[in-house]
Formats: structure tokens, sequence, C-alpha cells
């Protein structure tokens, strides 16, 4: 068969090619980005769904493709409690944050688009963003998020030509990275878009599990306060992280010109998001459940990531940089000795413990030192035997056997 050129040998998600592993009996998982089934509000969705089925004619039938009225309502409320302001008719209901990001990516790249990412980045981002043939271009993450300086360096140094249409990144809490971008770089970040004429994209199904009380605005509002009318910020988000990911409701909010083009897009695509579960949605979000079940999330994750430090410092020491997360749900690891990645993978699946290379997260060939932990699905006791088995793999993987 001849298939199109993106899709003539395509890789699949490098995430998902782990799952095989998971059906290993007593394997423990640090891999998947899957919130935790305990903090499902199984109650409270329980009643949202029979409010959405009561209403036959409006959960059942096919709906706009911008999304039902009472969820933009819901969302653009949700948007207002972090610090956002927007009209309903701003936001687009999307087949959960993932299908925003393909529709812009449809809507705005084109073969040898030069495109900006952070790293390292979302696997599913860099994915869409070679479908679709654009010319990458990544921007490494420190402490403190996407380095806005080495960023700043490279828009001065390349040719005008060579400049981003758009800038992909997690600030809040990223995923892989865990990191939160501080708010001087959120500025810079928004001058630099300015100046240079790019689009940001802030992708936040993150920014509520946070662990600490400490506020920092969205991408979104810090480029509303600096640009007004022209922000050049795209804000996506979705309550998968926060609610249920089944439900597959996320949404973007950016201008008229771009919403009418994804729309288009999101015509050929799925005509609209499930109106069933947008009522769901809709339904839960106004029952006033929505803030303490993302209190629980927070308490519990926040638990669980301490969990994971403490376990990875008592088992590997100083054989480990970690860097502790303030929210969400990933702790980015280096390993600090010369480690044989392959056999550590291997190491780890045999000893019961599964966890996501460094290397998915990069668009080179790059033997990374690192792994992506995540700490959102396993209990506290299988995290802490998780870590003494991850400890076990990495003593059996090492290249250099270190000087007494
Ligand atoms: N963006 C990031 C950074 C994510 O981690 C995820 C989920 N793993 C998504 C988008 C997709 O989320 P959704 O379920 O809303 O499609």
């Amino acid at each position: 068969m001849n298939f199109s050129r993106p899709f003539a040998s395509p890789a699949g998600s490098p995430i998902r090619e782990l799952f095989p592993y998971l059906s290993k009996p007593g394997m423990i998982s640090f891999a998947g980005g899957y919130p935790s089934p305990t903090l499902f509000d199984a109650e409270g969705l329980q009643d949202a769904a029979q409010r959405a089925l009561g209403d036959v004619a409006g959960s059942l039938q096919y709906g706009a493709t911008e999304g039902a009225p009472a969820l933009r309502q819901a969302l653009a409320h949700l948007c207002e409690t972090r610090g956002i302001t927007c009209d309903p008719a701003q936001i687009m209901v999307t087949t959960g944050s993932q299908q925003a990001f393909d529709l812009l990516t449809r809507v705005l790249v084109e073969p040898g688009t030069s495109v900006y990412i952070e790293s390292p980045a979302y696997p599913a981002t860099i994915q869409a963003l070679r479908l679709a043939e654009a010319r990458i271009t990544e921007v490494p993450v420190d402490a403190d998020g996407l380095d806005t300086a080495k960023l700043r360096h490279i828009l001065a140094s390349v040719a005008p030509s060579d400049r981003p249409k758009l800038l992909y990144t997690v600030p809040t809490f990223s995923n892989p990275s865990g990191v939160l971008l501080s708010f001087e770089r959120r500025q810079e970040l928004v001058r630099l878009a300015v100046e240079y004429g790019f689009l940001i994209i802030e992708d936040d199904p993150y920014g509520e599990l946070k662990f600490d009380s400490s506020a920092v605005p969205t991408v979104y509002s810090v480029g509303q306060k600096i640009a007004g009318e022209a922000n050049p910020v795209v804000y996506l988000s979705s309550v998968s992280k926060t609610v249920a990911p089944a439900l597959r409701i996320g949404w973007m909010l950016c201008a008229p010109e771009i919403q009418r083009r994804c729309a288009i897009a999101k015509q050929t695509s799925d005509l609209c998001t499930s109106p069933l579960n947008q009522a769901v949605a809709a339904h839960y979000l106004a029952g006033g459940r929505y803030a303490a079940t993302v209190d629980r999330a927070r308490e519990e994750y926040g638990r669980r990531m301490r969990a994971m430090v403490q376990g990875l410092r008592d088992e590997l020491g100083s054989q480990v940089a970690i860097n502790e997360p303030r929210g969400g749900m990933f702790l980015w690891v280096e390993l600090a000795e010369q480690v044989d990645m392959a056999r550590l993978f291997q190491a780890a699946v045999d000893e019961g413990v599964l966890y996501v290379p460094g290397k998915a997260f990069f668009t080179g060939d790059v033997s990374a030192q690192s792994m992506r932990l995540s700490f959102a699905t396993p209990t506290v006791e299988q995290i802490g035997e998780g870590c003494a088995r991850l400890a076990r793999a990495v003593r059996l993987s090492r290249l250099s056997v270190p000087a007494a």
C-alpha cells in the first residue's frame, strides 16, 4: 500500500508502546500519566450523568462544533478562577486537549514550518509535529522551566526564515520535567513572542494540581496584560487530570480567526465532541464538587510525590539528580553515573517496575541518561517498593563502578 508520506513509516507513541509490560503480574508502573482511579468522584459523576441523560434531546443529538453553550460557560468560569478573563464564545471545546493541539497543527503547520518546543517535551506533541513534517527546534528547560535566555539567543542568531511560527510549552508542572516556569520567564516569553511574531501554545492540563499555595499566573493572562487584544498566547486545558480522562473534554482559548479555522478542521474530524460527555462535564462543573475533587487530588498527589522523592533519595542518594516538583504528576530523574539505558530498562522490567526512558521526550536519537517517573497512579506503599526495585536495576546497569 502507498501510504501518505508522513504515514509511510511512522513511529508510534513511545509511551503507549510500554503498555504490554503493564500486564506482567506484580508490575509497579511509574510510566503512564494516568490519574489515580481512587480520586475519581464516582458519586458526583453518576449524578452529573443522570442529569445529562435527563435531557435526551440535548445530550443524545449532534451538537455545535465549537461546543455546548452550558459547557463553554462553565469552562469560561473555570478560566476565571485561573485568572483568565474570557467570554464563553472564545472557548472551543475539544475532544481532549490532545485534539486541540492536533487541530492547531493542521491549521498552522505545513511541511517545513519552523516550530519550537520545550525540551524535554510531551511526546504526543513531537509526534503530531513530525506527522505534520514541521521543522522542530528544541529549547532546553532548566529548574525554572523553559530557558528564555537561551531562547532569546537562538531567536537573535537564526535567519528570519528560521524563526518559529509557534512555540509549544507546558509551563506549569510540565510533562515530563515537572518544572514550573517562573513569573519573570513567563513575561520574557510573551515579550519574545511579541518581538519575534510567534504564537505561544500554552498547554495546561496540570496547573490546578499544585502542592503548595503559591500562585503563578498563566502565560495566557500574562499575555493579556502585556499585549491586550494582540495576546500571542493560545491556551489549552483539559479536565482529564482533574475529573476524568474518559470524558475526553479539553478546550482551547484563542483568537477568533484561529478558532474559526480549528472549528472547520474539527468538522472533518469528529463534527463535535460527544454532546453526552459535554453535558456530563457541564453538570459536574456546575454541581459544586469540582473544587473539593481537585483539592483531594492535590493533597494525594503531593503525598505520593514526597514518597517518591524520599524513596529515590533513600535508595539512590547522589546517584540521581531530581527536582522536587511543586505540582503535577511527574518527576524527572537524571542519573548521575553512566548507565546502560537499554540494560536499565530491561533490568527494571525484570525487577517489576516500569518508567518512561528519557529519550522518548527528545526529537533526536539521544542516549539520554534520564527517565520520567509518574507518582500519580501507584499508592505510597507501591512507590516505596518501586523505588527499591528501580535502585536494584540501576545498580545492575552501571557502566563504571565508582572509586572506593
Ligand atoms: N498535554 C499534555 C502535556 C499531557 O500530559 C496530556 C495527557 N497526558 C495531554 C495534553 C492530553 O490530555 P487530554 O486527555 O486532555 O487529551
